[in-house]
């Protein structure tokens, strides 16, 4: 199959993303699913994520885990309690687990690689992380035990927000992070939250282009979710045409329009979007371009203190129960459940 290439401009991607008729809006989620269908598939393929550690020594004005959240009891989960997590993944038949935590020095980077050795030698598991910024020679540490993908959002494209939102983060360094790691042979990931306070329409669209222009393995999209303890919540947002909204709508049509630019790119149907429409966020989103879903596979005690924003989807449900509801889920829209590591198929261009 040789890849067919669509390209929106700036002016479009902004056009679609004001687009409130209902008809037009159709239009732009079957021509998604359509490119969906056509470049990955009818596998939704399923990510174990393990919530490792809440610790983080970045103060990000969005993120309930902000060190400066003293509310929030911190928990480090032990070697064994993840290689636990991990074997569940493989029972439940699951081809990724995602190593995810705040940014912190809590696990060294020798702690990780040998988990990750541990991982590889007892599964045949793909592993992501999402660790955070790191340096060089941790990533190739890593890549050497075996990962196989980092997740890294950029949040957004708009450097002066950025800069507010994101106080202890270097944007150049971000973005530059995700080629160093597509350099070193990882399968890069980022991604933005729609919604942010100050972040327009045109911010959005510079993202898409951007996820675009950087050929991005995976791509996570979802809505912004005001957590009380951080001092986004209390910050009015702008009002006025230009601010993006924080709504299911805009996100599925983010992650319709994602698709249209980035067709080979494995795009999850995000927690985010599940929390903020439980009833069926997932589906929206599997049916306008997505085709990824990430189980929780975090021992419940740890859950909730993984609290990023409030009232996250499945924050109750044991592992087991989360793998048979999202299951049930993905086959009732008559999709299928992915088997094996499900990375990204790169067809000729
Ligand atoms: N610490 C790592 C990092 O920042 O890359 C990984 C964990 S962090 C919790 C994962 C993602 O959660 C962030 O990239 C951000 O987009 C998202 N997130 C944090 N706070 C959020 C909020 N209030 N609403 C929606 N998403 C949020
Ligand atoms: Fe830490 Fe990541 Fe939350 Fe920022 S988004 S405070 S780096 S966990």
């Amino acid at each position: 199959m040789v890849l067919k290439r669509f390209s929106l401009s700036r002016e479009h991607i902004i056009g679609w993303l004001k687009e409130d008729n209902d008809s037009l809006l159709k239009e732009i989620f079957d021509w998604a699913d359509e490119v969906r269908r056509e470049n990955v598939g009818n596998d939704v393929h399923l990510r174990g994520l393990i919530e490792i550690s809440n610790v983080c020594r970045c103060d990000c004005l969005y993120c309930g885990l902000r060190k400066s959240n003293s509310d929030l009891k911190r928990y480090v989960m032990t070697e064994d309690e993840i290689l636990d997590c991990t074997d569940k993944a493989r029972q439940f038949g699951y081809g990724t687990v995602v190593l995810q935590s705040g940014e912190s020095p809590v696990f060294t980077a020798e702690h990780i690689a040998s988990i990750i050795r541990k991982i590889k030698a007892a599964t045949q598991l793909a592993v992501t992380l999402s660790l955070g910024e790191r340096d060089e020679q941790e990533y190739k540490l890593w890549k050497d035990a075996g990962a196989d993908r980092y997740l890294l959002r950029h949040e957004t494209s708009d450097l002066n927000l950025l800069k507010i939102i994101r106080p202890t983060s270097v944007y150049e360094n971000r973005l530059e992070a995700l080629r160093v790691l597509k350099r070193i042979g990882f399968e890069a990931g980022s991604g933005i939250m729609i919604g942010i306070p100050g972040q327009s329409y045109a911010t959005v669209a510079d993202d898409i282009l951007q996820f675009a222009g950087l050929d991005l393995d995976m791509i996570g999209i979802g809505p912004y979710i005001p957590h009380p303890k951080t001092p986004l919540a209390s910050m009015q947002s702008q009002i006025g045409n230009e601010q993006v909204p924080a709504t299911e709508l805009m996100t599925l049509k983010a992650v319709a329009l994602t698709r249209i630019m980035c067709p080979q790119a494995n795009i999850p149907a995000t927690t985010a979007l599940a929390t903020i429409n439980k009833e069926s966020g997932r589906e929206g989103a599997l049916q306008g371009g997505a085709n990824i879903v990430m189980p929780n596979l975090t021992p419940v005690k740890y859950r909730s203190l993984y609290e990023i924003y409030p009232a996250k989807a499945c924050i109750d449900e044991a592992s087991d129960q989360c793998a048979m509801c999202i299951k049930a889920r993905i086959l009732s829209i008559g999709r299928t459940i992915g088997k094996g590591p499900g990375g990204r198929t790169k067809c000729p261009s």
